[in-house]
């Protein structure tokens, strides 16, 4: 094992000694509760009526009932959250407020060049709206517009960043980049393995527990009725409207409702959504507070870095000075159950802070103080999907973000609200992502134990690039195995 390699593995050993994930919430949602707890939402233990019913507070809930008040400010909403608001994805991200501009072969693939375009403006949208409406409702979500890096880590890599470019140009888009090389990126941050890349300068960052909690607030202030600790057992068709029941006894009629639950809609039962959706965990690892070795690596832009591996390395600086590192590879969920291993799996852990470490070494005395896991959606296309489900066509869903949520649940929101309201002829109600079916994916067991497979396969890929060492033909023809059956999904 070369002396890097020893040091890396050391050193995470060191770090995994000291980190237990899954024990305390994580730390973006211990700090916004610290900051401002909000006021009390009770569990529903009665019937209640209201014009729409929204079940799941996370972006894409709670952007919905925002959307609905913008058109219809008298419009009677109730919000169900099994947890508390934030308390899935949307208080545990990256906080990367990304568009879609770096996901244009994707879209590409699955809409066309005038669909990519079209969901790729919408989405682009996402930065400067969110920041206007944080400021302009007070809510302090550290936002920070410096951009997303995305820059390759290791020569096998390179490539991709030439591959956004070239793309970006054909489609009369190269002004959405700034192309940069590794002197440049290095300027930017002087980790010694980043290399070349390309700025994306509309991209921002945020604290996502404070925007999803500061939503909640706001929406409060405008009349929502929002229960917590209320998971919903059943969703159906009644009568002229929908009844939805929750487990505590509780119910709702409303006219119209909002499935939001991400990766738990994969489970929920009567709606078809299982063969379509693979449950997968996501990881991310934290530093203590260190504003000034920060100075010293140049990284004081607010840039959110990302590299170019499939199970890519995500990186950003908060306010008080500390790197948030994710990504490295989670894992798959059987039959799409979520469990204690979206939130307590080691192994995942390990393989951020060995992506920390490994990009980081200056920071080798720098502790790591905080690590926790959360579900993502994975779609066959790797990308999101809304729709109407039912006969009455009175239940609306989105789901499928695939751990790129953020700014599109803003857009996800917009678009259930234009469903909800039957507005069919607002533009968002329009995009190629709505009512889109991607294929399914094989039956269980087959899909959780090729999942597994093939993520194992990707981490020892990725992981002999970084060491640049040659990836053998069977390991190279199995990462590619997901892309051959026809699914959006593994290195290119
Ligand atoms: C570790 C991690 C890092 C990520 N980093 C990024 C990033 O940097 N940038 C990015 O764009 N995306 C990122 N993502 C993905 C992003 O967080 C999600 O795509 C986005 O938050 C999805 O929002 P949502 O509202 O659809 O889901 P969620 O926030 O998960 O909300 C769904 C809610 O539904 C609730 N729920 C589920 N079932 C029920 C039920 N039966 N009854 C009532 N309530 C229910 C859940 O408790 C949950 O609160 C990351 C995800 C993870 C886990």
């Amino acid at each position: 094992m070369s002396p890097e390699r020893g040091r890396i593995r050391r050193r995470v050993a060191r770090d995994l000694a000291a980190l237990r994930p899954g024990e305390q919430r994580g730390w973006w949602l211990r700090e916004a509760l610290s900051d401002d707890p909000g006021a009390p939402a009770r569990p529903l233990d009665d019937e209640i009526s209201a014009d729409v019913v929204i079940v799941g507070g996370g972006f894409t809930g709670l952007w919905a009932a925002w959307f609905l008040l913008e058109h219809a400010p008298e419009i009677r909403i109730a919000i169900l959250e099994a947890d508390i608001v934030g308390g899935g994805a949307s208080g545990r991200n990256g906080g990367f407020l990304t568009g879609w501009w770096d996901a244009l072969p994707a879209l590409v693939r699955s809409f066309g060049v005038e669909g990519a375009l079209a969901a790729a403006e919408a989405v682009g949208e996402a930065p400067k709206r969110i920041g206007s409406w944080t400021a302009d409702h007070g809510v302090d979500a550290w936002f920070e517009p410096g951009g997303t890096l995305v820059v390759s880590s290791s020569p096998a890599q390179d490539e991709a960043v030439d591959d956004a470019v070239r793309m970006a140009r054909e489609l009369g888009l190269a002004d959405r980049f700034v192309r940069l090389s590794a002197a440049d990126v290095r300027a930017r941050c002087a980790s010694p393995m980043l290399r070349a890349g390309v700025l994306v300068p509309g991209d921002a960052n945020i604290q996502p527990a404070r925007l999803a909690r500061g939503l909640r607030r706001v929406l409060l202030e405008r009349g929502v009725a929002i229960h917590e600790g209320t998971g919903v057992a059943d969703v159906r068709e009644e009568g002229d409207g929908v009844r939805v029941a929750s487990n505590g006894g509780g119910s709702v009629r409303a006219r119209r409702a909002i499935l939001a639950v991400n990766a738990w809609a994969a489970g929920l039962p009567g709606f078809g959504f299982g063969p379509r959706l693979i449950t997968w965990s996501s990881y991310m690892v934290l530093t203590e507070p260190i504003p000034e070795r920060l100075r010293d690596l140049g990284w004081t832009g607010g840039e959110a870095i990302t590299d170019l591996r499939f199970t890519n390395h995500y990186f950003r600086t908060t306010r008080d000075g500390r790197i948030a590192f994710g990504g490295g590879g989670g894992r798959a969920g059987y039959g799409g159950r979520l469990g204690d291993w979206v939130t307590h799996d080691r192994g995942s852990v390990e393989l951020a802070a060995r992506g920390f470490r490994r990009l980081f070494p200056m920071l080798d005395d720098v502790a790591l103080v905080d690590a926790w896991g959360g579900p993502i959606d994975i779609a066959p296309n790797h990308l999101p999907a809304f729709g109407t489900a039912g006969d009455g066509h009175r239940i609306h869903w989105g789901h499928g973000y695939s751990g790129t949520g953020v700014g599109p649940a803003w857009l996800g929101g917009r678009i259930l609200a234009a469903l909800a309201q039957d507005r069919l002829d607002d533009p968002v109600a329009r995009l190629p992502m709505v009512g889109h079916r991607s294929r399914r994916f094989p039956p269980e067991p087959f899909r959780f134990l090729g999942a597994r497979v093939i993520r194992e396969a990707i981490v020892a890929k990725e992981q002999r690039d970084d060491l640049g060492r040659p990836v053998p033909p069977p390991l190279r023809w199995l990462v590619r195995l997901p892309r051959w059956m026809g699914y959006d999904l593994g290195p290119d």
